[in-house]
């Protein structure tokens, strides 16, 4: 099946159970001020959780772009590193709002997975909560007893603890266990070796979860109590990417037809060759930064699409910081000193044009976006990456394993290099950096720039926010630092 054909499975399935399908929401999360973006399927539903707002169907299920790289989610440092965590993904979801439970929840999820998608019975293992004394709260026998129902065999399921197996909306609110759906991928003379259900949930990285079954039955109140929920609720979310390798028969999620046609491209830009010695190596660093630049080129198109144009100041600059770190890799361990990310900006339209239009409908917009970003960015760092060699040089003569603080503010400031790319940098040559030198340098400016404030006051904005802007040029600021500037259009 290819990537298409499975996420249309999906939604055809839930419909044919009766669930209305909806579109994903935007990245960037609108009216809440807890999430800076949509980090989950349910994201888009708290409300009807929470009892404010009706949903327009008591079973809703849709595929949402999801970003995790801040706040309580950030996979961030792991991405390119591993084979199955990404910035943006997909998560394939269905609820039930007071509708259906466990049971149904979970004989579809069965279904579907076994009979739909034909994975093998004997790959698949599942979780339940072991229950929690402190909260009063037994053991979940009701999904125990469906799953052995359903699979047969008690050794594949796994007990959980409250940390993997229980969740919480918030420090109140709407709660539950939850039960993961884990599938394992190893080649059988591995799985013959070790005992599987020993490396469940232990990260190995052909192991690995790609569901999970959310049963919102209490509520937690101030006082730390927990009371039955009038009304329960089903929230489940399915990684599609590692839902395509699992079918395929893949063991790395960017081995998939998701990420294969980028990766291609860049192979062909570059001239280097992905996997020269398996796509599973992770100290390979053209492997690790093809694998960074086909994942956050999905981040940060798609967040340019749905509005939030990189800035300086928080999601503009999350974004803006996830660009560099892939423009960085591309110039450190592929050679691309043009730029290249926009170039693959059409590859993803094209693919993803028929269930997130958007980003085709302004693919011209998000590619000079990205252009200009990459422009501007790689003019000083060049001069940047020479100045930190400089630096580790130093540091290591004088045997120290630390960047000073004020050196990442001054790259930063200077040079444009976020101080987690100097972080990852210098990790790279075995260093640390002074976070908190870093910070104290930052509020020092913050200080003096706030005084500084209120001269400015012309017709060019600095982004935060909306999409109805047209890149105009850029500013120089000085000879080392440049503005990005946008126009309401
Ligand atoms: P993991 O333990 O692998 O980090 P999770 O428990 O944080 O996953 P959930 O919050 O339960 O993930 O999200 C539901 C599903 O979304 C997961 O079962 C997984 O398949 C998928 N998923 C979660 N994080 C990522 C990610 N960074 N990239 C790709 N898929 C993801
Ligand atoms: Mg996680
Ligand atoms: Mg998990
Ligand atoms: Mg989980």
């Amino acid at each position: 099946m290819t990537s298409h054909e499975i996420r249309k499975a999906f939604l055809d399935f839930f419909k044919s159970k009766e669930h209305l399908i909806v579109p994903s929401a935007p990245l960037v999360a609108k009216n809440d001020p807890t999430l800076m973006f949509n980090n989950s399927g349910m994201a888009q539903f708290k409300d009807f959780f929470l009892g404010n707002g009706t949903p327009p169907s008591k079973r809703i299920a849709d595929t949402q772009k999801c970003l995790r790289v801040s706040g309580k989610h950030n996979d961030l440092e792991d991405v390119g590193f591993d084979t199955y965590h990404h910035t943006m993904f997909e998560m394939l979801g269905n609820w039930s709002f007071g509708d259906y439970f466990k049971k149904e929840a979970l004989e579809w999820s069965w279904e579907l997975l076994t009979e739909v998608y034909k994975l093998p019975k004997e790959r698949i293992y599942v979780s339940v909560f072991e229950g929690s004394k402190d909260d009063g709260v037994p053991f979940d026998q009701e999904a125990f007893d469906i799953w052995k129902e359903l699979i047969g065999d008690e050794n594949r399921i796994i007990l959980g603890n409250k940390k993997d197996n229980f969740w919480e909306m918030g420090d109140t609110g709407p709660c539950g266990p939850c039960s993961e759906i884990h599938i394992d991928l190893r080649d059988q003379a591995e799985i013959d070796m070790i005992s599987g259900k020993e490396l469940v949930n232990k990260d190995h990285p052909q192991v690995i979860e790609i569901w999970n079954n959310v049963f919102m039955q209490f509520e937690r109140k101030a006082d730390k109590s927990l009371v039955l929920l009038p009304a329960k609720h089903v929230d489940t979310g399915m990684g599609f990417e590692r839902l395509c390798m699992a079918i395929q028969g893949k063991k790395s999620n960017y081995d998939t037809d998701v990420f294969q046609n980028t990766i291609q491209v860049i192979e062909q830009m570059s001239g280097k060759k992905y996997g020269e010695n398996g796509t599973l190596s992770t100290n390979n660093y053209v492997d690790v930064a093809m694998r960074v630049i086909a994942d956050h080129i999905r981040a940060v198109a798609f967040t340019i699409a749905d509005g939030q144009l990189p800035s300086n100041a928080k999601a503009g600059y999350v974004i803006r910081r996830i660009l560099r770190r892939a423009v960085r890799y591309g110039y450190s361990y592929l050679g691309f000193d043009e730029p290249f990310m926009t170039k693959l900006v059409p590859v993803l339209a094209d693919q993803f044009a028929e269930v997130f239009p958007e980003l085709k409908a302004q693919q011209d917009f998000v590619g000079r976006v990205i252009e200009e970003e990459e422009k501007s960015f790689l003019r000083t760092l060049e001069t940047g990456l020479k100045k930190l060699d400089d630096i580790i040089e130093q540091a290591t003569a004088e045997k120290k394993d630390v960047i000073s603080g004020e050196v990442v503010f001054e790259l930063s400031d200077t040079f444009g290099f976020p101080s987690d790319l100097t972080a990852l940098i210098a990790r790279e040559k075995g260093f640390k950096i002074d976070e908190e030198g870093f910070q104290k340098a930052l509020q020092e400016q913050k200080d003096r720039s706030r005084k500084d404030s209120a001269k400015e006051a012309t017709d060019w904005v600095e982004l935060n926010e909306g999409s109805d802007f047209e890149f105009v040029g850029y500013d120089e600021v000085s000879a080392e630092a440049q503005i990005i500037k946008y126009r309401k259009v």
